[in-house]
């Protein structure tokens, strides 16, 4: 069978910024039979992401990510339905997902490697599952109920890096239904900003392109940071963490400011910062959704409640077309719109 796939056509170098040209869609086939154990399905939705940065090195820096190969086909987090089944958990027609899918039209996959999805959890909107049903969902929750310690009746204030992406827009709402008292959000636009505050509840957003990121977080934070979701690192974590309290908590979920740069992860903080980070006891301990994955059904049902109850307000950008796949991760690391970036292969 002929389907369409996208690999990996050059790398960036470790210190370059990923480009659209990276990629390469190509023709290429498929056996015509599947055998026992297998599913053959139809690609819907694909998911671009930061991480996939380190994908595109040699050597990703971490152990639970592999490289890319060139030449070879990317893969990610995907969804699709099922054509033909020699699964005994799957039939025709399941929708399932999957961390390692393929970014090609149609495959062939190992059906104990999928999970079954249920689109009435998500109002039908299956894409869902990549962003505030799925990955991207539970690091926010996770990630504030892990690293937060966010408590009821502690009058908190949060501030959250990265806060017009497809994590850090819902780790705000998150915040603020798990009782922070005052959410403020950092993004790099006005349209996004404004959006943060009038559509997702933050109760105020920078726009850190524009004016002194510092001398805002003192204006909107009067009583100081309790709490910090930081998903960018570099010169924006710096000005947060220098306005956080005694005993204060860092969410270390991204350093996205710094993933096309040759640096350790997690970077190490300017030695004033450091100072300050050690002075004030604030925590700052690594977090990996991937390490708690017991807990991702329930956390899984609790984001769906949510949305369906409409507490949670969910943003994203559908990009149509496999052969646009390049072009939406160049543009999601470049910012891109408010939410989640998602890449449409049934049209
Ligand atoms: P995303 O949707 O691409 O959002 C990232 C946001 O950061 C964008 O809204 C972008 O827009 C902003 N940004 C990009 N470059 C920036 C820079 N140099 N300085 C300041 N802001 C910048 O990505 P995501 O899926 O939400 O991921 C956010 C972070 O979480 C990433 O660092 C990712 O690696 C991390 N993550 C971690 C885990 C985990 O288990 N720890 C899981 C998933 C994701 P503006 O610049 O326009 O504001």
């Amino acid at each position: 069978m002929i389907i369409q796939r996208v690999v990996l056509n050059s790398r960036p170098g470790k210190n370059g910024v990923p480009v659209a040209e990276n990629f390469r869609l190509e023709q290429s086939t498929i056996a015509d039979t599947i055998q026992v154990g297998q599913v053959r399905v139809r690609t819907l939705y694909l998911s671009v992401d930061p991480y996939m940065r380190c994908r595109m090195n040699e050597d990703t820096g971490s152990d639970y990510l592999l490289p890319w190969q060139l030449s070879e086909v990317a893969d990610g987090g995907g969804i699709g339905v099922v054509e033909e089944s020699k699964h005994d958990n799957l039939a025709k027609g399941d929708f399932v997902t999957s961390f390692n899918w393929p970014w090609q039209t149609v495959a062939i996959l190992d059906g104990s490697l999928l999970q079954k999805l249920v689109p009435q959890l998500v109002n039908g909107r299956l894409s869902y599952f990549l962003g505030a049903a799925g990955i991207t969902g539970l690091t926010a929750l996770l990630g504030i109920r892990e690293k937060g310690h966010v408590a009821v009746g502690a009058n908190q204030t949060m501030v959250v890096s990265g806060a017009a992406g497809a994590c850090g827009s819902l780790a705000g709402q998150v915040g603020r239904l798990e009782v922070c008292s005052r959410v403020v959000g950092v993004a790099g636009t006005d349209e996004k900003c404004s959006i943060l505050v009038r559509e997702m509840g933050f109760d105020a957003a920078i726009n850190y392109k524009k004016g002194n990121v510092a001398e805002q977080l003192r204006e909107l934070c009067p009583g100081g940071v309790d709490v910090y979701f930081d998903n960018v690192g570099g010169d924006i974590s710096d000005a947060v963490i220098s306005q956080m309290n005694q005993n204060s908590h860092i969410i270390l979920c991204g350093q996205i400011s710094q993933y096309n740069k040759d640096v350790p992860y997690p970077p190490p903080l300017p030695p004033d910062i450091e100072k300050i980070q050690k002075e004030r006891n604030i925590t700052r301990e690594r977090f990996l959704v991937l390490n708690y994955m017991d807990k991702q059904e329930a956390s899984v049902l609790q984001l769906c409640q949510w949305i369906q109850e409409g507490k949670l307000k969910v943003r994203e950008t559908v990009v149509e077309g496999l052969a646009n796949i390049g072009a939406a991760f160049q543009s999601m690391m470049n910012g891109g719109n408010i939410g989640k970036q998602i890449v449409s292969v049934s049209k």
